[in-house]
């Protein structure tokens, strides 16, 4: 049984990000139930094996540790949002036989009742409040303007005190961060696209303290969003989000030592099946990825064994 968050072993793997000022000896202790946790896919790809490892740790650990898992399907990013790509969700998590207790079953349910989209207005809620507590100021650089700037693409204030209104359309709604230790690229990070949707940042924040979520498990290229994240929980006043818990899993690397990503398709759980394998091949493939050598043949596996082996 995984005792979560206790070993200098597991910290190397799920290395915990948690502002909890609490003892880790003691936090083992208290850690042990979770509410509520979530796997948050977004459909702008098939999925891969990347996101198998992220969906059965989590699984994994909710089982462990009580916590119930929702299903929240990340679609703001309405242009690469494609319906075969929301299919496709359902149907990896019904083949790899990966539960979740809440959120959308089919298309229709998502499309009707979980899609981002229905809860916009708690998005410019939160947005309004940062507004009016005059966290914002707004950017009119583009990202190509950015990069030309930076070769990282690293924001540095430049529209801070222009004065630029808020009102004036077209503009990035960005966080004043100053003061602020966070990573330079997520200085004056952006709460609202130029095209007026919320930004990833606040969308999750908001929609992970909406739905109680107190566990999360994510890669670890997220962990610089973390803290981006627990600052606007902050400065938003989510106790709640604050003190959640986070693990940072380490990323699969192709055979190169490449990152996988929705683009390398051979690493598609759709064109694995296609190719015949079974969930248990496809579990296997991603034990392999991360170095156990033994039989993995389902997600829970990945609870027992990751102790030892990572
Ligand atoms: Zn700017």
């Amino acid at each position: 049984m995984w005792d979560v968050g206790v070993s200098e072993s597991e910290q190397s793997v799920f290395q915990k990000r948690t502002v909890c000022p609490v003892k880790p000896v003691i936090l083992g202790f208290l850690m042990n139930r979770f509410k509520r946790t979530r796997i948050a896919p977004t459909p702008s790809g098939y999925l891969h094996l990347g996101n198998v490892l992220s969906f059965a740790l989590t699984a994994a650990l909710a089982k462990q540790t009580g916590a119930h898992v929702l299903l929240r399907i990340d679609d703001l990013d309405q242009a690469r949002v494609k319906q075969n790509y929301i299919d496709d969700i359902f149907e990896t998590l019904e083949f790899l036989k990966l539960p979740w207790d809440e959120g959308p079953r089919t298309y229709a349910d998502y499309k009707n009742t979980y899609s981002q989209i229905h809860r916009m207005q708690l998005y410019e809620d939160a947005l309004q409040q940062l507004r009016q507590q005059g966290h914002l100021f707004a950017c009119e650089c583009s990202r190509s303007v950015l990069f030309a700037r930076h070769p990282d693409g690293v924001y540095m204030g430049t529209c801070r005190d222009k004065g630029l209104s808020l009102d004036n359309p077209g503009y990035n709604w960005r966080i004043d961060t100053s003061g602020a230790t966070l990573p330079p690229n997520m200085q004056y990070f952006v709460v609202r696209k130029r095209d007026g949707f919320p930004a990833y940042q606040l969308a999750s924040v908001v929609d992970d303290v909406q739905s109680g979520v107190d566990l999360i498990v994510r890669g670890e290229d997220l962990r610089e969003s973390t803290q981006a994240q627990i600052y606007l929980a902050g400065l938003l006043g989510y106790d709640s989000f604050v003190s959640a818990t986070f693990y940072h899993h380490v990323l699969l690397k192709g055979a190169r030592g490449e990152k996988l990503s929705k683009s390398s398709g051979a690493t598609s759980i759709q064109y694995l099946r296609k190719q015949g394998q079974t969930a248990e091949d496809i579990y296997q493939k991603v034990g392999q990825l991360i170095g156990i050598s033994e039989v993995v043949s389902d997600w829970e596996q990945f609870g027992v064994n990751w102790r030892r082996y990572l």
